[in-house]
C-alpha cells in the first residue's frame, strides 16, 4: 500500500488523462495507492476543491494559501483556524516561503507563513510546508513559531542534507517527490539515503513534477510508486519496505485512519 501525501486533484486537467479524473483515481488504486492528500493552494478555489474531493473515498484535504497565490483577502489566524477545524481537514497548508517566484519585499509572505503556523497550532493539526530559495528564513520561522508543537512535512523537498537535518530536528517530516528520480538530482538522492525511514513521506505533487519515466508529462498519484521505488534503490532496501513505512508515517502524522476516514486529533 502507498500514500500520495501531496497532490492537487483540482488542478489536473481531466482531458489530459485517460478516463479523466475517475481514470486517474482508478489508476492510482491499480498501483496500490490507498490514500491521497489533496492540498489546497488558494482559498478562493478551496470550496470547489473541497466539494470535488468530498465524495471521493481515500482522499483527504488540507486548507491554506500558498506563498505564491493570492485570494480575495489575506486570511487571518482566526479565519484559517475556523476552516482548519473542519473534521475533513487533516492539515494546514500548503504554506511557507517562495522567494523564487515572488519578487520585492516579501515580508507579507513571512507574515502569512506565521499566521498559518499559529492557526495550525490553534487547531492542533500538522503543517504542509513549501520552501523555495528561502531555506534559512523557512527554518527560522518554523523555529520561532514553534511549528514542532504540531509537526508537519517539508513537502517536495529539494534542499541539501543540512537543511533536512535542521528540519528533522525541528520535528518535521521530509517528503520526496519525482525530483528524486531525476538523474541530475545527486544532492537530493544523498538526502534520500540519509533521512530516517520513520520521518519520510512520498508524494507526486500532481499535476507537476512527474517522475522518470514520465518526466515532462502530466503527473498523477498513481506514479508515486516510481518515487518510492527510486528511494528503495538508493537505500538498498525493498520497494515494499519504503511503501509500508511511508504509509505508516503518513497515517500517524496526519491522524488519518488507515481505512481512509479522517479522524479528528484530540
Ligand atoms: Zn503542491
Amino acid at each position: 500500500m502507498l500514500v500520495d501525501s501531496h497532490c492537487h486533484l483540482d488542478l489536473l486537467e481531466p482531458d489530459r488523462y485517460e478516463g479523466g479524473l475517475p481514470g486517474v483515481l482508478e489508476a492510482a488504486r491499480a498501483h496500490g495507492v490507498g490514500h491521497m492528500l489533496c492540498v489546497a493552494v488558494n482559498l478562493d478555489r478551496y470550496p470547489a476543491m473541497r466539494a470535488l474531493v468530498d465524495p471521493l473515498p481515500g482522499v483527504s484535504v488540507s486548507v491554506g494559501l500558498h506563498p505564491n497565490e493570492h485570494s480575495a483577502g489575506e486570511p487571518d489566524e482566526a479565519q484559517l483556524a475556523a476552516l482548519a477545524r473542519d473534521p475533513a481537514v487533516v492539515a494546514v497548508g500548503e504554506t511557507g516561503l517562495d522567494y523564487y517566484r515572488s519578487e520585492g519585499d516579501l515580508e507579507w509572505q513571512r507574515e502569512r507563513f506565521r499566521t498559518h503556523i499559529r492557526a495550525a497550532r490553534r487547531v492542533n493539526k500538522p503543517l504542509i510546508v513549501h520552501s523555495r530559495a528561502a531555506r534559512a528564513d523557512t527554518l527560522r520561522i518554523l523555529a520561532e513559531e514553534d511549528a514542532g508543537a504540531v509537526g508537519g512535512v517539508m513537502h517536495c523537498f529539494a534542499e541539501d542534507w543540512e537543511t533536512a537535518r535542521r528540519a528533522l530536528d525541528l520535528g518535521l517530516h521530509i517528503s520526496f517527490s519525482g525530483i528524486v528520480t531525476f538523474r541530475s538530482a545527486l544532492e537530493l538522492q544523498d538526502v534520500a539515503r540519509r533521512v530516517p525511514l520513520d520521518r519520510m513521506l512520498v508524494e507526486t505533487d500532481s499535476p507537476y513534477l512527474a517522475p522518470v519515466p514520465f518526466r515532462g508529462r502530466p503527473n498523477q498519484p498513481g506514479y508515486v510508486h516510481h518515487v518510492a521505488a527510486r528511494i528503495g534503490e538508493l537505500r538498498g532496501i525493498p520497494f515494499a519496505q519504503v511503501a509500508e513505512r511511508t504509509t505508516e508515517n503518513f497515517h500517524a502524522l496526519f491522524a488519518v485512519a488507515a481505512a481512509g476516514a479522517a479522524t479528528v486529533p484530540t
